[in-house]
């Protein structure tokens, strides 16, 4: 195996736990839940994992401020951003719509770590990713440029390292369940399942993309990271698992399905999950285990990825209850 630069910083392992008293509300399979939300970092979730990788290699670049561009409600952002505190790096973030009379949630904790907060939108984004960029140059810094969600083959190394570590607590999962959009957990999981022999099948929820679209994106990164992991794997769009079913609602928009499960996942287990992500995944599996999609001996784990401080974004507010 190659030389892969990491700095340890996240809470490694996540726990495991079972979810009996959902189980027994739902009469579904076994369900168990990987805490990625519990990584440690600034409240966590799946970021972390990634900028494991992403914060070493701009550090063995002698950068000194990461760039990346997210939405309003980033946690990709909040976690970059608390990372390039945490390391003492600058950070700008570029983020798509107008700055909104009082910052609350993931904004609100951006302004904390001191990230510089550019407001653009959407069709401006790339292009005000790469002038804040050139910009940052032409001042003097070494900008390191952490790709949109994270989702590079280096970013992607992350979740091929956490489907070892599962692997090693030595739980057996028929089925691994999670929110997927940008891509780089998809396929680090699917990278992982691989090269470290996890033989269950890795479902990624779409959250706001086709099926098709996540699923190219998905073999070509996990394809790609492999070169990293010197295994030169091929992986085909059709091997990769997607359920795009519930990602027609758009990007951060809640609907009765969602809230149902955050819901569910609080009554049931006090166990919190967030409006734009897990909380569609999990209302993803939720329905999928109503209409009888797995089978009753069959255990599901839902990998939880983070997002709870979205719970506090103003927008939701009105709609959680
Ligand atoms: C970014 C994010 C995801 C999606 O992960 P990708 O690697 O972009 O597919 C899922 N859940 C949460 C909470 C996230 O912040």
């Amino acid at each position: 195996m190659n030389i892969i630069p990491r700095i340890h910083f996240a809470h490694l392992p996540t726990a495991i736990e079972t979810m009996p008293r959902l189980e027994e509300a739902l009469h579904g399979p076994h369900l168990l839940v990987k805490r990625d939300d519990q990584t440690g970092l600034a409240f966590g979730g799946n970021k972390t994992r990634k900028l494991e990788f992403l914060v070493a290699e701009a550090q063995a670049g002698a950068a000194d401020t990461l760039i990346t561009a997210g939405a309003l409600q980033s946690n990709h952002c909040r976690q970059t951003a608390a990372a390039a505190a945490k390391f003492g790096l600058g950070c700008t973030l570029v983020l798509v719509g107008e700055p909104p009379a009082q910052a609350s949630a993931n904004l609100l904790l951006d302004q904390q770590f001191g990230a510089k907060i550019i407001w653009v939108e959407k069709s401006l984004r790339d292009m005000a990713l790469k002038q804040a960029f050139e910009q940052a140059i032409a001042q003097g810094h070494r900008p390191y440029l952490v790709p949109y969600g994270g989702s590079n083959p280096t970013g992607a190394l992350g979740y091929a390292f956490a489907m070892q570590e599962f692997v090693g607590q030595g739980i057996k999962a028929d089925w691994i369940v999670f929110a997927s959009s940008s891509g780089g957990t998809q396929a680090g999981l699917v990278l992982g399942a691989a090269v470290f022999g996890y033989t269950g099948k890795v479902l990624g929820i779409s959250v706001d993309e086709p099926q098709a679209v996540l699923q190219e994106r998905v073999a070509k990164l996990a394809s790609e990271t492999s070169e990293r992991l010197g295994a030169h794997l091929n992986f085909k769009q059709e091997e990769v698992l997607v359920n795009a079913d519930y990602s027609a609602p758009g990007y951060g928009v809640l609907t009765g399905a969602e809230r149902e499960a955050i819901q569910l996942f609080a009554k049931y287990e006090g166990l919190l999950l967030d409006p734009v992500y897990t909380g569609r995944a999990a209302a993803g599996l939720i329905d999928l285990i109503r209409k009888g999609f797995f089978k009753p001996d069959e255990t599901i784990l839902f990998w939880h990825t983070g997002g709870q401080p979205a719970l506090f974004a103003e927008q939701y507010q009105s709609k959680l209850v």
